[in-house]
């Protein structure tokens, strides 16, 4: 590989360590010219720099693949000279960058993206997405609209549920699970699932618990109050028509799976699995209509979040084909592991929708 192709690929990189890294990647010969595949590239990478290893850093890896494919894309198309790629995966992390593979028809390159700053690998990793949208001028949120509340009042227990009136900005492809972030301030905001969208009007039910910042502004909230709104997400989830269904959440994916169990289409049983620290919550689900096909199990977390959740799972006796669910980012862990040992030909699909407290740091669940 000569220098410049290589030069080509680090876009951010720090012109002393460009040079060492020209001057040692010259005196390699070029793989192209030993018959190599193109990707061969990640040999100068890997030899250059030592990976970060570690769990944190396999359970980073495995988030940004599972849910931040297009972040990738963005970095690929802005930063390397890769034609159209069809899919992108983060192959591995070091302290000062990333190999990111490029994928097309037939064809595998990987290529090394510097960190625009120094910082821990989570936030180096939004900085270099970040920059890439810039870059590529889709760096701003899809939405950024003024809903106004139209009532707020207490849902199951602990819930405040806001009804807000959408005004003159469009929702028109709403589906289970959809979210939008709902700003407190300039800076400050949270994400919720629009439980419901019905015309101009959607339905956000907000879990209220030791006056957090989300529960002090859902509570504040009265009808009239203009409330900004940025963003606009899609939940993935598995194929739920592949067969037997198994779902699982929390207090803050409740609206999801309300969401899922009102619109039905399944094609065998789901198994619904929903962990809560107070069971009182669980007249939650009272508005969704029942269906045979759905079978409910209500568990109280004791220890960890998705402790309770993975002993219950060893006991629901079935099959599935297709498992989604939400926990904290330590329960999304426990489970995901879980389910990945318990059930190893299903499409499993796992979320963190919020962060354990003693990680309250550097674990932000709605972003990498
Ligand atoms: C895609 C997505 C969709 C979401 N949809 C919803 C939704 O529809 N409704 C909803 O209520 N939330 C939802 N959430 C979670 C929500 O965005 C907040 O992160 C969460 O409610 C915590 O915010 P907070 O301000 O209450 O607490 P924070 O200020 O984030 O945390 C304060 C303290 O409370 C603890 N804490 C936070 N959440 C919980 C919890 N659930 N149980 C116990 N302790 C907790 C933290 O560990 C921390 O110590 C969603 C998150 C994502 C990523």
């Amino acid at each position: 590989m000569g220098p410049s192709a290589l030069r080509e690929v680090r876009p951010h990189l720090r012109p002393e360590r460009e040079d060492l890294d020209l001057r040692r990647a010259a005196q390699r010969p070029d793989p192209r010219q030993r018959g190599q595949p193109r990707h061969a590239r990640t040999e100068v990478t890997a030899r250059l720099r030592t990976p970060l290893a570690g769990e944190h850093i396999r359970h980073l890896i495995e988030h940004v693949n599972q849910d931040h494919t297009q972040d990738l894309l963005y970095c690929l198309q802005a930063f390397t000279p890769s034609d159209q790629p069809t899919g992108a995966t983060l192959t591995a992390l070091y302290a000062d960058g990333a190999d990111v593979t490029a994928h097309a028809p037939g064809r595998a390159t990987t290529h090394f993206l510097a960190f625009p700053d120094a910082a821990s690998p989570q936030v180096a990793l939004r900085a270099l997405a970040s920059e890439a949208r810039k870059k590529l001028g889709v760096d701003a949120p899809k939405r950024q609209a003024t809903w106004t509340v139209h009532a707020n009042e207490p849902w199951a227990g602990a819930y405040r549920r806001l009804t807000l009136d959408l005004g003159t900005d469009r929702w028109e492809t709403w589906q289970p699970g959809d979210c939008a972030r709902f700003m407190f301030t300039a800076d400050e905001g949270r994400p919720y699932t629009l439980r419901r969208l019905t015309g101009q009007r959607a339905v956000i039910d907000v879990f209220t618990h030791d006056a957090t910042a989300g529960s002090v502004w859902a509570s504040r909230l009265q009808p009239g109050d203009e409330v900004q709104v940025e963003g606009e997400w899609h939940e993935q989830f598995p194929d739920f028509t592949a067969g037997e269904v198994v779902l699982f959440g929390d207090e803050t994916s409740l609206p999801t799976l309300a969401g899922l169990l009102d619109r039905g289409g399944f094609t065998s049983s789901v198994t619904v699995l929903v962990e809560l620290t107070d069971l009182q919550l669980a007249t939650y689900l009272d508005d969704v209509p029942a269906r045979e096909q759905v079978q409910v199990t209500w568990v109280r977390r004791e220890g960890p979040p998705g402790e309770a959740s993975a002993r219950a799972l060893h006991q629901l006796g079935v099959t599935p084909a297709a498992v989604w669910g939400v926990s904290s980012v330590s329960g999304a862990r426990l489970l995901k592991r879980e389910l990945k040992a318990e059930y190893p030909e299903a499409e499993v699909r796992v979320k963190a929708y919020w962060r354990d407290p003693e990680r309250h740091a550097d674990t932000d669940a709605s972003k990498v």
